[in-house]
């Protein structure tokens, strides 16, 4: 089992080992301005300011303690629901705002990229590499790790719903996730966008 823990410690999530998911690096903007937005970059960027992240179902990550700290903002109004340390602000994972979709990605702290942490997978799928930092290495919009990705939330979705786990897990309360996301200002999102192409 691995934990998972904000900076201030309150929240820790625990992964069981051998659980089946995808090990992803993403990019993108949004991810990038949020994570320095929640003053959280030395925390959970790498070296070209991107995020490293585990995909899999919400029923795989348990919350062990902190669950009432939890909050959530959302980007914009049909954005990624982006789940996070009320008292620290540490971005811990991310699902999407439908919670009738079985998928999270929950945040590895830099301490738990690549090459440490081979629990999670020693391959990674990196999406919307051409915002990579500073040296982008693959320029151009290659989305192939994206629909790689939809396609394993898809299958394993179909695995959990023959099992009957879907809403059985620690974020979910039976019937919606277990707190709303807020969705964030129009200043507030056109600030995170100029944070996001800072160094
Ligand atoms: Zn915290
Ligand atoms: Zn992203």
């Amino acid at each position: 089992m691995t934990s998972i823990t904000c900076k201030c410690g309150e929240i820790e999530l625990s992964i069981e080992q051998n659980i089946r998911g995808t090990r992803v690096q993403c990019y993108c903007e949004s991810c990038r301005g949020f994570v320095k937005t929640m003053g959280a970059p030395d925390h959970l960027l790498n070296h070209e300011q991107g995020i490293e992240c585990f995909h899999t179902t919400p029923n795989d990550i348990k919350i062990n303690k902190g669950a009432e700290l939890l909050a959530a903002k959302s980007i914009s109004q049909k954005g990624a629901m982006r789940w996070h340390c009320d008292k620290c602000q540490t971005p811990l994972a991310d699902t999407r705002r439908n919670s009738s979709i079985p998928f999270i990605a929950v945040l590895l702290p830099r301490e738990s990229h690549l090459p440490n942490a081979p629990e999670f997978g020693t391959k990674i799928k990196v999406i919307h590499q051409y915002h990579a930092r500073p040296n982008a290495t693959n320029q151009g919009r290659n989305n192939q790790g994206l629909h790689n990705m939809i396609w394993g939330v898809l299958s394993r979705w179909a695995i959990k719903l023959i099992t009957g786990k879907v809403r059985k897990s620690d974020w979910h309360n039976g019937k919606d996730w277990r707190v709303a996301a807020t969705v964030m200002t129009k200043s507030e999102r056109d600030k995170l966008y100029k944070r996001a192409k800072t160094l």
